[in-house]
């Protein structure tokens, strides 16, 4: 399960980065997705949940930000969005690239800590 692994790496950065910030608490964490991640939020949420319990970050909710992909003739350089591009661009080539496409990035993260004296 893609999304799994994912919330597993997610986890273990925010709670790298929550540790660093001796934080208390996780309360957001923002990511950005790129649409040929192929992840589902909810999924991904549902995974996140599930390893987090017992953690800092169990109260912590997911911002998703997804990210179009982009698809790119090679010949004419066009660019169109991926649910829209057809098979075959208007120039008559088939020769295409998505770009910008399957990034999977932690924006930021809000954090609470503990009041210091
Ligand atoms: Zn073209």
């Amino acid at each position: 399960m893609h999304e799994l692994s994912i919330a597993r790496a997610l986890l273990d950065t925010a709670l790298a980065t929550a540790s660093e910030h001796q934080a208390t608490r996780i309360g957001c964490i923002h990511l950005r997705i790129g649409g040929l991640c192929q992840v589902v939020a909810e999924s991904l949420r549902g995974a996140f949940e599930i390893l987090a319990e017992g953690s800092i970050a169990k109260d912590a909710t997911l911002e998703i930000e997804t990210v179009p992909s982009v698809w790119r003739c090679a010949e004419c350089g066009r660019t169109l969005a991926v649910e829209s591009a057809p098979e075959v661009c208007c120039c008559g080539s088939r020769d295409r690239s998505f770009e910008g496409s399957d990034e999977l990035t932690m924006t930021s993260m809000d954090l609470e800590c503990a009041d210091e004296d």
